[in-house]
């Protein structure tokens, strides 16, 4: 079944329960200052869920285009490596506000998995939140799926790739206990099932996310974080439509579904004509590409630009990796923006944004790489002979990184995505003094201009986008953009 059709199917099954099938919201949330991105199906239900907004309908139906390299779900790093995870993706889901909740929710997922999508029962697991008794008894009993293959897991704050489930969009907003399915590989692939040390791989692979909304997550007048009931219960869902695609197709990874074929082939062929290099067709680097150009081109179309802060660094940022990516790859001019063109293509009419905005992408994308292959070839060299002259197990120099990415544009991130190729790892601490030495040293030069009664037009203008993006992830999400 090719992604066209899965996304159709599954919006029309819940039609036909009853849901309204409702548009995308774009990637930009529209009045949500603690977001980054639009990060799943429920963001643009979440005054709903809080009861702020009310809806014509009780069950809404969405394919969501979401992206997470940023903020609380930031899997960025995991981009090329992992054989499911993208920045950008489509996160198919229903909701329920205060209509149904946990036991309907798990045996429409049940349904549509095993009789529409016809997944085989015995490949299929459900974790639940630890103190989740009725989830757990829905599973068992009313599904009857064996007690083996249902996992109670408790909330691994922290941990950075352990499951977790209890599912928050961020610091704040809705939240509550879910259960998790999962499609089980086979030995072929690594791995371990959910809750073990080594679920992090590939085999067990989560699909979809059933989330039982009943808490609003704030902060409170002492500035602790508090939980409160929301005014009724409700369901939120979310499925990857590219995961689900890699199981009804019974391909490798994600990056070998039928959405993908054509987006790989481009990425292959104009890294290659910007290289002369012969490119492996399963190079983890061609994956990252292939995926950024997604991130980047719906990003630009719902309004973004490249910049030094905010969702604009988080753009350059993705626009960057994809680009260093490509140069490992052999490219020595631009091709990235190139890629437009085959995504629209195979994107266009699910999303004519696309279509409607494909020069202003290209021009846009072709700038920001233009500018940047001015400067990584200088770059990359300082980056290799500073490598060269590092030892085993030790770390790169935060200086060296803060020169990187102040005059080649190598953000940090940049920067440790090529170390951790060769297993090595940069001084962020290191880093992080430069930057405020430099801060330091612009302004103490503006006061002395000042002093002098130089033209002095305002405080020096210097950015803060790096500094905050640096903080842990959990922090991240709190970033208003100025
Ligand atoms: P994972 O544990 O695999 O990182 P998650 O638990 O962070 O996924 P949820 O927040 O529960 O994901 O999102 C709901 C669904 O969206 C997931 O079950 C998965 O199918 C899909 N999904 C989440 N993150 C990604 C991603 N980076 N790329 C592709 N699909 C994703
Ligand atoms: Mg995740
Ligand atoms: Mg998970
Ligand atoms: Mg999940």
């Amino acid at each position: 079944m090719k992604a066209a059709d899965i996304r159709s199917t599954f919006l029309n099954y819940f039609a036909s329960k009853g849901h309204q099938i409702v548009a995308s919201s774009p990637v930009v949330p529209g009045d949500d200052p603690t977001l980054l991105f639009t990060n799943a199906g429920m963001n643009q239900f979440k005054d709903v869920f809080l009861g702020f907004d009310k809806r014509p309908y009780t069950r809404a139906t969405t394919a969501q285009k979401c992206i997470r390299a940023g903020g609380k779900h930031n899997d960025l790093e995991n981009v090329g490596y992992t054989a499911r995870h993208h920045t950008f993706f489509e996160m198919l889901g229903n909701f329920s506000f205060g209509d149904y909740f946990k036991q309907d929710a798990i045996r429409y997922a049940w349904e549509l998995l095993t009789e529409v999508f016809k997944l085989p029962a015995d490949k299929l697991w459900a974790t639940v939140y630890a103190e989740d008794d009725e989830a757990y008894e829905i599973w068992t009993r009313e599904i009857g799926l064996p007690a083996e293959r249902v996992v109670r897991i408790g909330d691994n704050k922290g941990a950075r790739y352990a499951s977790d489930n209890f599912w928050m969009m961020g610091d704040t907003g809705p939240c509550g206990p879910c259960s998790e399915i999962f499609y089980d590989f086979g030995p072929g692939v690594a791995g371990g099932p959910p809750g073990s040390p080594d679920e992090d791989g590939d085999r067990f692979t989560e699909v979809w996310n059933n989330v039982f909304m009943q808490f609003n997550r704030r902060v409170d007048e002492n500035g602790n974080y508090v939980m409160d009931l929301l005014p009724r219960p409700s369901v939120d869902t979310g499925m990857g439509l590219e995961r689900l695609a890699r199981v009804l197709q019974g391909v490798e990874t994600n990056y070998d579904i039928d959405l993908f074929v054509n987006l790989m082939a481009a990425a292959k062929r104009e890294v290659e004509l910007a290289g002369g290099v012969e490119v492996d067709a399963k190079s983890p680097s061609l994956k990252a590409i292939a995926d950024h150009i997604r991130a980047c081109a719906f990003t630009v179309a719902d309004g973004v630009v490249p910049s030094n802060e905010g969702r604009g660094y988080v753009l350059r940022r993705i626009a960057r990796r994809a680009i260093r990516h490509g140069y490992k790859l052999g490219a020595r001019a631009p091709f990235f923006y190139k890629l437009v063109e085959a995504l629209t293509a195979e994107m266009g009419s699910a999303y004519p944004e696309l279509v409607a905005k494909q020069r202003r992408v290209t021009e846009v994308l072709k700038q920001e790489e233009e500018r940047f292959f001015l400067t990584i070839a200088n770059g990359m060299e300082i980056l290799e002979s500073a490598l060269a002259a590092l030892g085993e197990g030790k770390v790169l120099d935060g200086d060296i990184a803060f020169k990187l990415h102040d005059t080649y544009g190598f953000p940090l991130d940049l920067t440790a995505d090529v170390l951790r190729e060769r297993n090595l790892s940069v001084d962020e601490a290191g880093f992080n003094a430069a930057m405020a030495r430099q801060r330091e040293q612009a302004r103490a030069a503006g006061k002395f201009k000042m002093a002098q009664g130089l033209e002095y037009k305002g405080e020096p203008t210097h950015f803060h986008g790096y500094e905050k993006l640096m903080v842990e992830d959990a922090k991240v999400t709190a970033i208003y953009i100025d």
